[in-house]
């Protein structure tokens, strides 16, 4: 950064302490360059003149040319307001006035012309404009705002100091005058060049005062691309730094349990993109540096076994392997399905929850410690300081977005010299650039193709007027031997009313269907209740399940295939399709249906067409991030990087995140310590007090 900007904001000529303190307060503006980088929200044509007969209330804004021919006060005390004619050859309008009334009525002059910018509004078949923007023409020509107006965001307490959009524009005009030559280029020159991108100083001045469309298209775009390279480059830099500073235990032998199992107990053939993805992890674990790595694939895409396989090697090389699920059922669910997978070898797994009695954690304690134990599955229960290993490994952890980032380090900790590789699993596909941002350094891996012989889950959105259909088509699923979810959400933010839904529903279902066993099984249950609740189910003794959205994550039961979602608009769309992937997985064809109410937003017709369009969780992903931001997306407020993005947005810019991710790999592979000349102002961005997080001294 350059000196310049680095100066406090008070010394901007305009703002003084007051101002300065409102600005740092309100929108964390401290400095010339944090208001040079508080881009416009939006800009305003400020070319365009209206007459006034042509004015109506629907119309964004408004700039007219005329004068004031009566000017007056109205009312009394405090509710005061002032009221003006204005006029041009066309007709009137009336602008008001609540504020600073007495400074206003002594300002303005009648029968001069004035521009007048603001919202009309209608009232009474009258227009009037409300606190509009009145500047003379030579005030206009001192102090030119450019063809576009930044508009900008301020809040109410701003806006009650008169620091409203247009004083905002003014600080940044302002700025603008007096930066000219001051601002150092951020980028090297050879980038620069070959990506032709205008310099840093022309960018900041046409973004806040463009002067025509292209010159605004070209800063948006140097902005932009610089935004999602420095996130990039340092990404970059601290995965080359962890793989500095942590070795890696290596895998080097495929032996006797990984070839066995491949061999003799693998019930099916894997699938390519399984095969794919345990290369990759072979190749990762068998390079003295510790795995990091992301596996992404749709649900039931067959992650459990490539984490399995992946525990093979590390067992076949003297390593114990830890998997941690987010919930007890989860756990209990891996735990079933990995020891059955498991029958007939000899190997121990254990099982730690919340709910595991003391005499047998004791007993798995000391066998971990033994290295008896040789895979150990879980949820958080896992990483309390009480479990020792005698020689972790590998760590799996499924569905990530629930686990932070600290969660994961202390995992680290488990192994103290040497840290165990990271498996991380999740079924909340993303783009592939965009999960290497989202999840930081992580390294991605992804299963494409589901298992053969699944056939597509055929998806319906039905209105409540169709109840009755409804549970007819549940009716003949029933006889057909299938058995069925009911999902409700958590609609309010007491639990006591959402247990309410859920057992009235489970009331008008019972009804619905007498001589049906029911069950239920919802977050406020006893680990021992939901246990029961989801056995007799999966025993296929209850045929129809009632339930919140413990169910959400991971639960196999084959023989379901109808899954029902009450309200379904209030669920997110990878919610929804989290929800619709515990259904398929066994050979009958399988149905979702969406009940909704008939008032739903644009964005919840959209996320329910969605689902009904396609079962592709990539696609799914996509419009769910358009429609929601990245930033909501699960797991990214946990990622370790900042997300408060200033210009550019993940889900909209992923051609420009890709360029700016080849450019900062290939920075770092040609200059890892980044001690070239040209690349010296990239170390420094680096090591700057606004990356408080890097700690560079490990690889210099
Ligand atoms: P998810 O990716 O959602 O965790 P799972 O690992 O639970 O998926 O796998 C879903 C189901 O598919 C399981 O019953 C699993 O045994 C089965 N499966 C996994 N891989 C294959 C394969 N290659 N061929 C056939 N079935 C498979
Ligand atoms: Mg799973």
């Amino acid at each position: 950064m350059s000196e310049f900007l680095d100066q406090d904001i008070k010394f901007l000529p305009g703002v003084g302490p007051k101002r300065a303190e409102l600005l740092n307060k309100e929108l964390n503006i401290k400095t010339f360059g944090d208001l040079f980088y508080y881009f416009p929200f939006k800009y305003i044509d400020r070319t365009k003149f209206y007459k006034i007969s042509e004015i109506h209330s629907q119309m964004p804004y408004i700039q007219v040319k005329g004068e004031i021919r009566n000017l007056k006060t109205i009312g009394p005390g405090n509710k005061e307001r002032l009221s003006a004619r204005f006029f041009d050859e066309t007709g009137s309008i009336e602008l008001i006035w609540f504020r600073s009334v007495k400074w206003q009525k002594e300002n303005l002059k009648l029968n001069k012309e004035y521009i007048v910018f603001g919202k009309p509004a209608e009232f009474g078949g009258n227009i009037n404009v409300v606190h509009p923007e009145m500047e003379t023409e030579e005030e206009k020509q001192l102090n030119p705002a450019g063809l576009f107006q930044g508009y900008y965001i301020t809040s109410e307490n701003m806006k009650k100091m008169f620091l409203n959009s247009k004083a905002i524009n003014k600080l940044q005009l302002k700025l603008i005058q007096l930066a000219q030559k001051k601002i150092n280029e951020s980028l090297p020159a050879g980038l620069i060049n070959r990506l032709k991108l205008t310099s840093l100083e022309n960018a900041l001045i046409s973004i806040h005062k463009p002067e025509n469309t292209i010159n605004l298209k070209n800063a948006r775009f140097r902005l932009k691309f610089e935004e999602l390279f420095h996130i990039q480059l340092k990404i970059l830099a601290l995965k080359l730094n962890r793989e500095k500073k942590f070795k890696g235990f290596n895998f080097e032998k495929v032996g006797f349990n990984f070839n066995t199992f491949y061999n003799d107990f693998l019930p099916f053939e894997l699938t390519g993109a399984q095969k794919k993805v345990i290369k990759e992890i072979r190749r990762d674990v068998n390079r003295n540096i510790q795995m990091n790595r992301l596996l992404q694939g749709d649900v039931g895409s067959g992650k459990t076994l490539v984490a399995l396989m992946t525990m093979f090697l590390a067992m076949d090389n003297g390593f114990q392997s830890a998997l941690m699920a987010p919930t007890e059922i989860l756990a209990q669910q891996h735990f079933q399905s990995i020891s059955k997978f498991l029958e007939g070898m000899n190997i121990q797994v254990g099982l730690l929850t919340g709910s595991t009695k003391v005499s047998e954690r004791k007993t798995l304690h000391e066998k971990l410690k033994s290295g008896e134990l040789q895979i150990l599955i879980g949820t958080h229960a896992l990483i309390e300081d009480t479990v020792v290993f005698k020689n972790l490994g590998l760590v799996v952890i499924d569905e990530q977005h629930r686990f932070g980032v600290a969660q994961r380090a202390k995992l680290w900790q488990k192994n103290e010299l040497v840290p165990p590789h990271i498996l991380v699993m999740t079924a909340t596909p993303i783009p592939r650039t965009l999960a290497m941002t989202v999840y930081g350094d992580l390294d991605v891996s992804v299963i494409d193709e589901l298992p053969p012989g699944r056939k597509p889950i055929e998806t319906m959105h039905f209105f409540e007027n169709r109840r009755n259909q409804l549970n007819n088509f549940l009716r003949q699923q029933l006889e057909k031997g299938t058995q069925i979810y009911v999902v409700y959400p958590l609609i309010s933010e007491s639990e006591k009313i959402d247990l309410k839904n859920l057992e009235e529903g489970f009331r008008h279902i019972s009804e619905a269907f007498p001589n049906t066993k029911i069950g239920m099984v919802h977050g406020k249950m006893k680990p021992v209740q939901k246990e029961n609740a989801m056995r007799t189910f999966k025993k296929g003794e209850t045929k129809i399940m009632v339930a919140t959205t413990v169910i959400e994550v991971g639960v196999d039961v084959p023989n379901a295939s109808v899954m029902v979602i009450e309200s379904a608009e209030r669920f997110g769309l990878s919610q929804l399709h989290q929800l619709r992937g515990r259904v398929g997985r066994g050979a009958a064809q399988s149905f979702c249906i969406l009940m909704s109410s008939y008032k739903i937003s644009t964005e919840s017709r959209k996320r329910l067409s969605t689902m009904v369009r396609t079962n592709d969780g990539f696609e799914i992903a996509e419009v769910d991030m358009k429609l929601r931001g990245p930033g909501e997306i699960e797991g990214t407020q946990q990622s370790g990087i900042g997300f408060d993005l200033k210009i550019a947005n993940l889900g909209k810019d992923s051609d420009i995140l890709k360029l700016a991710r080849n450019e900062a790999s290939e920075i770092i592979d040609t200059d890892p310590l980044l001690q070239n000349e040209e690349n010296k102002m990239l170390r420094q961005n680096l090591m700057s007090a606004k990356q408080k997080d890097f700690d560079w001294s490990s690889i210099s």
